[in-house]
């Protein structure tokens, strides 16, 4: 059983850095999902921090939430059917080297920090993040 979900995409900077937002919104279109709502920003070191919140106690949130910070991000509303899972896989794992031959890590990702894309990891923070950054 699957269902139309909607799920939060970020390009972050080392990707929009090296144009290469538009490439990677067709690999999500070309994959079946519809970006319903998209804009690009820069957002504060504060407001990443929030973002990122669940990983305060981590070694590596400082540098993450500084990178998130450094330059400008593209953020989308991705929907299609199971589409928090599914984006997960086009993704692939976390440290690009890991990540499964064809996924969107494994193609751009430079290294574990700098790995090109965020993507929810369940509904329910899906709908936490998109308000994060949809909310008028
Ligand atoms: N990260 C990092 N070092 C680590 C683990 C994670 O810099 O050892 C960064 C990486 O950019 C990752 C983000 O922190 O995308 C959030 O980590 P998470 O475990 O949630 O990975 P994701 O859900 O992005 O695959
Ligand atoms: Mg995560």
């Amino acid at each position: 059983m699957s269902s139309i979900e909607q799920t939060l995409s970020i390009i972050k900077p080392d990707a929009v850095e090296r144009n290469l937002d538009n490439e990677i919104k067709e690999i999500f279109r070309n994959n079946g999902f519809k970006i319903l709502k998209e804009k690009k920003i820069r957002i504060e070191k504060s407001e990443a921090e929030q973002f990122y919140k669940v990983h305060e106690t981590k070694p590596f949130y400082n540098d993450l939430c500084s990178y998130l910070s450094s330059g400008p991000i593209v953020v989308m509303v991705l929907e299609k059917n199971n589409s928090v899972l599914d984006n997960r896989e086009l993704m692939g794992a976390t440290n690009p080297k890991d990540a499964a031959e064809g996924t969107i890590r494994k193609k751009y990702g430079v290294s574990i920090d700098k790995n090109s894309v965020h993507g929810s990891d369940s509904v329910e923070n899906a709908k936490i993040e998109i308000d994060f950054f949809f909310k008028d």
